[in-house]
């Protein structure tokens, strides 16, 4: 399943076979992975699927009741207070104090890592100058965007090699997201290794690659275009002017293997992949649908992530 993507460097994360749970709740199960040094690597998945457990284990947060992780050579139990200085952390929820001016974060966080904003300045100005002119509103009265630049700054205070970022775009708005990429990126070019986790499927193809999460498992590892092109079924984009009872008609249609909503259109796959356009065309005209489309789709990373799904449910 791990299959050889190039990535010759030297690892700045590994994690072997990581289980933990919280009482009764198995969290996370046997998760194996590596980070090499310089890439920006992804942890893809829905809520409950353990990213937040194991950023927190790597952030030195919490234990983990089986396996082994290392940051930068570092043991995750035993080196934590030279990790914590090394790496970055950007939690779920916002980490900063929301009656204290964006300012007074900054240097708040300057001061628990012993150092100053001017003298990293230069690693945070392409950020922190997006929301400078506010440096005097409190946290708590910005927006989401402007919270996330300030947390991404707060992170950044203490020249990390490592950066960890839990879900930094969720509830942002679509242009701050995408402002929010091209920082990582950027950041990226200066060096650090960079660990993001998102819900988002469509930022998967940002990273340089990604591990799909789901209830706590790894179902697989690759660049984003491996994994895509790793997808060979046929795929069809299906919709009419009754998307309700289109979902239903085709899943009780006995050549449809899948279909699920995507956007304006179900993707459908066939039963095998024999099964033409118009099969799925006359069946549907029978069943009274208009204004129907049928056409063939290019996979994303969303449909490879379909698939693996159904392999393990
Ligand atoms: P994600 O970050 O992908 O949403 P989490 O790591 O937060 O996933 O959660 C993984 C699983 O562990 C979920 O089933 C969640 O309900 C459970 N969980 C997380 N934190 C706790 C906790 N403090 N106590 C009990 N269960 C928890």
């Amino acid at each position: 399943m791990f299959r050889d993507t190039g990535y010759k460097y030297a690892a700045m994360i590994t994690i072997q076979h990581i289980s933990k749970a919280y009482k009764n709740v198995q969290a996370i199960t046997d998760i194996s992975l590596e980070v090499q040094k310089g890439e920006l690597f992804g942890l893809i998945g829905p809520d409950g699927a353990g990213k937040t457990t194991l950023m927190r284990i790597l952030m030195t947060l919490l234990i983990q009741d089986k396996g082994t992780a290392t940051m930068n050579g570092f043991d995750v139990i035993k080196d934590y207070k030279k990790i914590r200085n090394m790496v970055g952390y950007m939690p779920g929820r916002f980490s900063l104090y929301q009656d204290l001016t964006v300012e007074e974060n900054l240097n708040f966080f300057a001061t628990v890592f012993k150092t100053t904003v001017a003298e990293n300045y230069e690693l945070i100005r392409d950020i922190y100058i997006q929301i400078e002119p506010f440096k005097n509103r409190l946290a708590g009265k910005l927006s989401g965007g402007m919270k996330q630049k300030l947390a991404l700054s707060c992170a950044l205070i203490h020249k990390p090699e490592i950066l960890i970022l839990d879900e930094p775009t969720t509830g942002v708005d679509a242009v701050s997201r995408k402002e929010f990429w091209e920082m990582l990126k950027n950041l990226q070019q200066k060096g650090i290794t960079i660990l993001v986790s998102t819900p988002y499927m469509d930022e998967a193809t940002l990273c340089n690659r990604v591990a799909l999460m789901q209830k706590g498992k790894v179902l697989d590892i690759d660049t984003p275009r491996n994994l895509v092109e790793g997808y060979t079924r046929k795929l069809y984009a299906i919709r009419s002017n009754d998307m309700h009872r289109l979902i239903l008609d085709l899943r009780s249609y006995e050549k449809t293997d899948s279909a699920y909503a995507f956007g304006q259109y179900l993707h459908v796959t066939g039963k095998d992949d024999e099964v033409e356009a118009t099969e799925f065309e006359n069946y549907l005209l029978k069943k009274d649908h208009h204004e129907l489309q049928v056409f063939d789709i290019a996979p994303t990373i969303e449909d490879v992530f379909m698939e693996l799904l159904r392999e393990v449910e």
